[in-house]
């Protein structure tokens, strides 16, 4: 797709240019850091698109860092599911993926070190206690009674803890910092706790994780990182951060930045929530096309140029901010409308039989795959007696706005010639089923011969030729802007966020596995769905022709 040329700027290149002028940082080295628990979103690709996007634009390199001290909510398939989406959206770690269990020896080395300097202790408060004396915003917290335990006595718990004499609960690591800080992650917190937990790299190694504030900063300093990323609600923990690197032998000194996280209307990016989707059925996995996963968004028909593009349009701000559905999907519709070659296919179907073309009797048109890009070439497509119409495009009477077939009417059928509606047959109920018309053969490519005017096009697929087709036709998977604010999210979920429709293609789509998308004339941008049987393809659309969003909300 056509990416402007130009590099995005926000206060962290600032930072970086700077940093890199003064001579601070030779080399930049980002990482992304993903705990793989659940499925990467939008949000991440925020992340992901800030990070290596840097690392691209300044010569710099930036790992793809599993921050794994969760093994109970953590799966390797998540792990999997994350290299994969990354790598689709178009960046590369170079190497191997790291994870922060690969630092479990080191990270316990610096615990120990902080015990020997008097800066770590074991407490055996109850999780309960230790939640009270922390204190509030507005109150203190208060010392725990093995705060002052000596250096000696601290050592041998910890080697005990390590060697799993406790219970989960029982006891943990915490740093001795300053229990009436304003800032309550440094009211002594903690650092290491018990947890008999399986980890899907270091196995039955450990019986005790390190916590996130005390792993991630020593992760960016082993790793030689020099700008940290991460989202605003770690502002905070940046006091933790520093604390924990200036307090053990490590030369390396990252910084930590934050900038907002995205949030997109219409859906929800929080892990949390996206799980609970999955599992109670309210969407068909992790990969259904409603979700705001990347593995969702790909299946939908999104393309990694059309994310990358998003995330740039959005930029890197400190502002907490709520982004339109409509800004992700025109970058998806300004992509393929360039980039979708055209195709016709009828969603709702009915006959459209020319009386005047013989029965017996088939012909190939040729049809443009791009108005406007000659270099996509033309393709055949299959012409005889029967047709199928879109229902909504036939009506036996209309007034003048009413631009397609109309009993005693005349429209062109898209890229073949024109016809003239005669007659229909109706079912018990009165619905239309069969539309009776005549066709005039001196029209392919040509107007009428005596002057008639024909304005309305109609799209049609040769009923002889065409290939049955299901399409997925999705909508917003909630009906509130912003559900994450309901009590109950989830019943706030469109119960109107999939509708399916049963049709025909052009005959063409049926071998084609290379097309990416296609533009059904006149209905929207569609991609190819994994459920696609022989005997009916499955499109789902990706994203409608026009923003008709916009325009319910005026
Ligand atoms: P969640 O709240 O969905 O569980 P998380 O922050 O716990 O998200 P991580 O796997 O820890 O998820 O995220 C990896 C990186 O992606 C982090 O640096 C995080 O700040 C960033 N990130 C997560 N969500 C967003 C978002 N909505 N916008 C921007 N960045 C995000
Ligand atoms: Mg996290």
């Amino acid at each position: 797709m056509a990416e402007t040329e130009i590099r995005p700027t926000n206060f962290i290149r600032q930072i970086i240019d700077k940093d890199l002028a003064s001579g601070v940082h030779s080399a930049i080295k980002t990482r992304f850091p993903p705990e793989p628990n659940g499925f990467l979103h939008i949000g991440h690709a925020k992340s992901i698109c800030l990070n290596f996007g840097i690392a691209e634009d300044f010569g710099g390199t930036c790992n793809l860092r599993f921050d794994d001290t969760n093994p109970v909510k953590e799966d390797i398939t998540y792990v999997n599911s994350i290299k994969e989406d990354v790598h689709w959206l178009g960046f590369d770690w170079g190497g191997e993926a790291k994870y922060s269990s690969d630092y479990f020896d080191k990270l316990h080395g610096f615990a120990v070190e902080l015990i020997e300097k008097g800066l770590a202790y074991v407490d055996f408060s109850t999780q309960e206690q230790i939640r009270e004396m922390r204190g509030t915003l507005k109150t203190p917290g208060t010392n725990s009674p093995y705060r002052d335990t000596d250096v000696k006595t601290n050592l041998a718990a910890f080697a005990d803890m390590t060697a799993g004499k406790y219970k989960e609960g029982e006891c943990c690591l915490r740093a001795k910092i300053d229990m009436t800080s304003s800032f309550i992650v440094m009211r002594d917190p903690v650092l290491y706790r018990v947890k008999f937990a399986h980890h899907h790299q270091t196995g039955d190694k450990w019986c005790i994780y390190p916590m996130y504030d005390f792993t991630h900063c020593i992760s960016d300093a082993l790793e030689g990182i020099t700008h940290s990323l991460c989202t605003l609600e770690f502002q905070d923990n940046r006091r933790l951060y520093d604390w924990v690197i200036e307090n053990i032998s490590i030369d390396c000194q990252p910084r930590q930045y934050e900038f907002s996280r995205l949030n997109l209307e219409y859906t929800v990016l929080s892990k949390r929530r996206l799980i609970q989707l999955v599992t109670e059925n309210h969407v068909d996995g992790w990969d259904d096309p409603r979700m705001p996963t990347i593995a969702g968004l790909r299946r939908r028909g999104y393309t990694p140029g059309s994310i990358r593009e998003f995330c740039k349009r959005i930029g890197v701000t400190k502002m907490d901010n709520m982004v339109e559905m409509g800004m992700l999907e025109a970058c998806i519709r300004d992509d393929l409308n360039v980039n979708a070659p055209r195709a016709m296919a009828v969603l709702e179907p009915i006959k459209l039989v020319i009386e005047n073309y013989p029965a017996d009797k088939s012909e190939t048109l040729i049809a443009l795959n791009h108005p406007n890009d000659e270099s996509m070439g033309t393709r055949e497509i299959e012409f005889s007696r029967e047709v199928w119409i879109e229902a909504e495009d036939f009506r036996e009477t209309a007034n003048k706005k009413f631009k397609r077939l109309v009993l005693d009417k005349e429209v062109r059928l898209r890229n073949a010639y024109v016809v003239k509606a005669v007659r229909v047959d109706k079912d018990d109920a009165g619905n239309i089923t069969t539309v009776y018309c005549e066709y005039d053969p001196e029209t392919l490519g040509n107007d009428p011969a005596d002057g008639r005017k024909v304005k309305g096009v109609i799209h049609w697929v040769d009923a002889k030729s065409g290939t049955p087709a299901e399409f997925r036709l999705y909508d917003r998977l909630f009906n509130v802007p912003n559900p994450a604010a309901q009590d109950d999210f989830v019943s706030a979920i469109n119960s109107a966020s999939l509708v399916t429709k049963k049709g025909w293609a052009e005959a063409g789509l049926a071998a084609d596995r290379e097309t990416h998308a296609w533009q059904f004339e006149r209905t929207g941008y569609f991609c190819r769905d994994k459920d696609s049987r022989d005997d009916t393809l499955v499109f789902n659309q990706t994203v409608g022709l026009r923003d008709t969003w916009a325009k319910i909300g005026d």
